[in-house]
């Protein structure tokens, strides 16, 4: 009764077109679920974005810089539609739309997952000034769904965000990196905090040069994790 009410008070948006999803009750209007495809080789074998060459394994970035976390994925190409579908998500309040990426991400993946043996999923954090401004950090909507699917813990408070760092979007490879410095801790206050978890799935919403995923990485291996995998909805074509 009460999903049906909210259904015809708030009906769904569609994460593809915006408008409200027919036929309703579903999370992508009909004509719209073939748009967005996954990405597909070739790849690069480090990061997983998409490059030109079939000949080589890796990206420029990825052969001569050493990430600190094992391996990355992410599921869509960066264009025009994802980047605006993820914008609504992110600065819109469209809440909605993370059912629809953890689904594809849950779809497209899950044998994957399987076999990487993790322990927990880690959301990439924001600092607790955005999560107020904005209502919810926009990783852990999907990985908070995602983890119910897959039946692995969301350790939504294992990693924190503690330095409110600028936006990464206008800023150079190198800047990215400086400015990450320090900006993550493990939360000493979460129930996770002396659990030695083994393989950590970190999970965000973008892959633009690795920066953030590599700074949480550094963290969470540094308090013992022997391995981290990155998982995003969309990332950037690499070089
Ligand atoms: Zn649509
Ligand atoms: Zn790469």
């Amino acid at each position: 009764m009460l999903k049906i009410l909210t259904e015809l008070l708030y009906p769904k948006r569609c994460p593809v077109c915006d408008d409200i999803v027919l036929p309703k009750g579903g999370l992508v209007c009909d004509s719209c679920r073939d748009i967005l495809m996954p990405l597909h080789e070739p790849l690069c074998y480090k990061c997983g974005r998409q490059i030109t060459s079939t000949t080589l394994e890796f990206c420029e970035t990825c052969a001569k810089y050493d990430f600190n976390f094992d391996k990355a994925f992410s599921l869509w190409p960066y264009n025009d539609i994802s980047r605006t579908s993820l914008a609504r998500f992110k600065y819109k309040g469209r809440r909605e739309f993370a059912e629809y990426y953890a689904d594809k991400l849950y779809e497209h993946f899950e044998s994957l997952i399987s076999k990487l043996n993790i322990s927990v999923l880690v959301p990439v954090p924001i600092h607790q000034n955005r999560l107020i401004t904005r209502g919810y950090n926009q990783a852990n909507l999907i990985s908070d769904i995602l983890s119910k699917r897959l039946n692995l813990p969301n350790a939504s408070d294992y990693l924190i965000r503690i330095k409110n760092t600028e936006a990464q979007k206008d800023l150079d490879p190198v800047s990215r990196r400086k400015n990450l410095n320090n900006a993550f801790a493990i939360n000493q206050n979460s129930k996770y905090y002396n659990i030695h978890l083994k393989n950590i799935l970190l999970i965000d919403d973008i892959y633009t040069t690795g920066s953030t995923a590599d700074a949480c990485s550094k963290v969470l291996k540094d308090s013992g994790t022997e391995k981290v995998y990155v998982l995003c909805l969309a990332s950037v074509k690499a070089n």
